[in-house]
Formats: C-alpha cells, sequence, structure tokens
C-alpha cells in the first residue's frame, strides 16, 4: 500500500508518502516537514492564526514535493491520510479539508488518522514493534503513558496532571532566558552544568498510577532562578543539569510504574515506545534504556526527525489502518480534542 500521509496540527506543516507491505514492514519514500519555528520564536510559543496561515501556505506545495521527491503521481496512491486531529484546530481543518479535496479528486479512499496514534504506531514502521506494547508519549503537548494493544486498541495507563514534559522544557528554557524552542537549549546547557547544584523535586515519585505533574518543579528552577539572580552562564548550565535530571527521574519512576502495571493485566511489552519530542533528549533516552531492560524488555524509539512532528507518521498510521480496511468518509470533522482511547479499531485485530 502506498500512502499520502498529511500532517498540520501544531507548528510543523509536513506531507510524506511511506509504502506498507503486505509482511507490515514499511519504508519511507518521501518525508518533507516545514517547520514554522521562526514565525513563532519572537512570541515564544505557536500562535495559532499564524500557524493555520503558514499550513494554508505552503501545504499544497510540499504535497506536491512529496509526491515528487517519492518519484510518483497522485493516481499512484492507495489511500490520502490527514491527521484529523487533536490539535490547534485551525491548522487541523486546513490538512483534512485538503485530504478530502484530494480524495474526491483522485477517487482514493480518506483515512481521518489520530495524531497521537500516528505517534504509537512510528515504531512499527521503523522497529517493527508487535502488539503489545508500552508507549511513552512525551511531546510539547502531551504526556501519556498508554497500553497498546492493537490498531484502535489504546489503554492510557497515565498521564499529566498539569504540564506536558515537552511544555516543562520549553518554560524553564523561556525562564532561563533560552531560545524557543527550549528542549535542546536545556538539553546542551544541561551537557555543561552541575546536576546536582539544586535539589528540585520529584513530584508523584513512587504513586501507585503512573501519573506526571510538572508544574511544581517549574516552580521550583523559578524560585531557585530568583534566589541567585542575576543568572550567569554558569548558574543556567546548573539549573538546566538540575533540573533535566530531575525530569529523567520522573520518567524512569513512571514509566516503571506503568510497565509493572501492564504486566499486572497479563500484558508482556514486546517493547518500550518513545514517542514525541522529548524523545530527542539523549538522556532522556539513556534511563529509558536502563528501565526497559531491568523489566526484561527494550527500547524502541525513532530516529528524532520520526519523534517530532512529521507526515511520514501520518502516511504510515494511514497504512496500518487501511491495511485492515479502516477508511472515513468525507464527513469526517476536524477534532481539536481527541483522546486515543476514543479511537475506533479493528474488530478483529490482525496479529502482529
Ligand atoms: P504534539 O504535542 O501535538 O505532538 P508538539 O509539536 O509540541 O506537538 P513535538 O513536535 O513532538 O510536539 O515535540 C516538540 C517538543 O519537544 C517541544 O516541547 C520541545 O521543546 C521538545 N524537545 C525537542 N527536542 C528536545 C530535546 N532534545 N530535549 C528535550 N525536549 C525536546
Ligand atoms: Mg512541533
Ligand atoms: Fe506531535
Amino acid at each position: 500500500l502506498l500512502l499520502l500521509g498529511i500532517e498540520t496540527t501544531c507548528d510543523e506543516t509536513a506531507a510524506a508518502i511511506v509504502r506498507r507491505r503486505g509482511d507490515g514492514s514499511g519504508t519511507i519514500l518521501s518525508n518533507v516537514v516545514r517547520s514554522q519555528t521562526e514565525a513563532h520564536a519572537e512570541y515564544g510559543g505557536v500562535v495559532p492564526e499564524i500557524a493555520s496561515r503558514a499550513h494554508v501556505e505552503i501545504l499544497d506545495h510540499l504535497i506536491a514535493l512529496a509526491l515528487r521527491s517519492a518519484g510518483i503521481t497522485l493516481a499512484q496512491v492507495d489511500g490520502i491520510a490527514a491527521a484529523a486531529g487533536p490539535g490547534l484546530i485551525g491548522g487541523v481543518i486546513v490538512g483534512l479539508t485538503t485530504a478530502k479535496a484530494l480524495a474526491l479528486a483522485a477517487n482514493k479512499p480518506l483515512i481521518a488518522v489520530n495524531h497521537l496514534e500516528a505517534h504509537a504506531l512510528t515504531a512499527r514502521l521503523t522497529d517493527k514493534v508487535p502488539f503489545p506494547f508500552l508507549l511513552l508519549l512525551v511531546s510539547g503537548g502531551h504526556t501519556q503513558l498508554v497500553a497498546v494493544t492493537g490498531i484502535g486498541e489504546y489503554t492510557k495507563l497515565g498521564g499529566t496532571i498539569d504540564d506536558a514534559i515537552g511544555e516543562a522544557f520549553d518554560k524553564t528554557a523561556k525562564m532561563l532566558g533560552l531560545p524557543y524552542p527550549g528542549g535542546p537549549e536545556v538539553e546542551r546547557a544541561a551537557l555543561k552544568g552541575d546536576a546536582s547544584r539544586f535539589a528540585l523535586p520529584r513530584p508523584l515519585h513512587g504513586k501507585p498510577v503512573p501519573d506526571f505533574s510538572l508544574s511544581g518543579l517549574k516552580t521550583a528552577v523559578r524560585q531557585e532562578a530568583l534566589k541567585i539572580a542575576p543568572l550567569s552562564d554558569e548558574d543556567v548550565n546548573d539549573l538546566c543539569a538540575s533540573f533535566q535530571a530531575a525530569i529523567v527521574d520522573i520518567l524512569a519512576d513512571r514509566t516503571r510504574c506503568a510497565l509493572r502495571l501492564m504486566l499486572q493485566k497479563g500484558l508482556k511489552p514486546n517493547a518500550l515506545v518513545l514517542a514525541g519530542g522529548v524523545g530527542a533528549n539523549q538522556a532522556v533516552r539513556r534511563v529509558l534504556h536502563k528501565v526497559a531492560a531491568d523489566a526484561g524488555t527494550r527500547l524502541a524509539v525513532p530516529p528524532p526527525e520520526l519523534c517530532t512532528d512529521n507526515g511520514a507518521m501520518i502516511a504510515w498510521a494511514g497504512a496500518e489502518r487501511l491495511a485492515r480496511g479502516l477508511t472515513d468518509d468525507l464527513g469526517t470533522a476536524p477534532r481539536a480534542r481527541w483522546p486515543l482511547g476514543e479511537v475506533e479499531g479493528a474488530n478483529s485485530s490482525a496479529p502482529g
């Protein structure tokens, strides 16, 4: 199956062509991403109206580019997938409406993909991970631990009760005067810093439900920063290192808890799958490798460019759904809010 995938839920405009073979393996033929980071940088965060306008301006061009670099025409694809949510509604409308128009014009099936499902399934493209697995989704907008037992079979084990982890990275960076987006900046500064200098909290540590809470950690960083202001470069590095060390501990503890819960449910995870932009962080990857190995499983993490928002993950999720006969009609509505638990699946989930 050849799928065109379209992603416009946040601040990346993306289109990609992906092939899925009958044996469940996949190949990316093209994957074009245009990040709007610069357009939002001066505001220190994503401005929804600017985002939707930028999607409108560039999306047609990116789709043409994705087809051209894959060396195919629209007539050759078997389906057109677009992220139908959750996300900034203006952007979702742009991507989904474009997909509907192309599906109608080219007489192809439409697959309305849940953006979170796409993050969840990416490891099946890159690492051939069979069900069941534990998904740790950590991005700018989401922090969740999900037991994935099939397409459309997502059981949320825990999530954040306040900020997302990527958001905590971004807010901490902003507070310390580092540029947006903050995640990579904090990671870079942390490499040069002393993680033991500041004692920061690890909220919900040891709690039996794998939920997260980040706002207390963020506040603690602010209080430490205020105490020593004005901040030298060394102070900033040490604060970043201490913050990142806290995040690493929190992720390890909460993920261990979720792995235990899965085993209690009789589900032996074939992998711990890390997805979302925070998955690009090396310290996070390192600790989760260990957490997975300690639990007798392995860490599967897509390459960084497939951890952050992209079109290939949408095309792949579209292919996984189309392979099981799951398509959507042209009346499908875009959704700002769309929890994974509400994604519909196949009646009989195909093995592997
Ligand atoms: P969504 O939550 O809807 O998936 P998003 O665009 O916020 O949307 P991603 O593009 O997956 O999510 O990830 C962006 C987030 O990842 C940002 O918060 C960014 O700071 C964070 N991030 C990126 N690289 C790193 C890094 N090296 N270390 C820590 N955080 C990072
Ligand atoms: Mg993004
Ligand atoms: Fe995302």
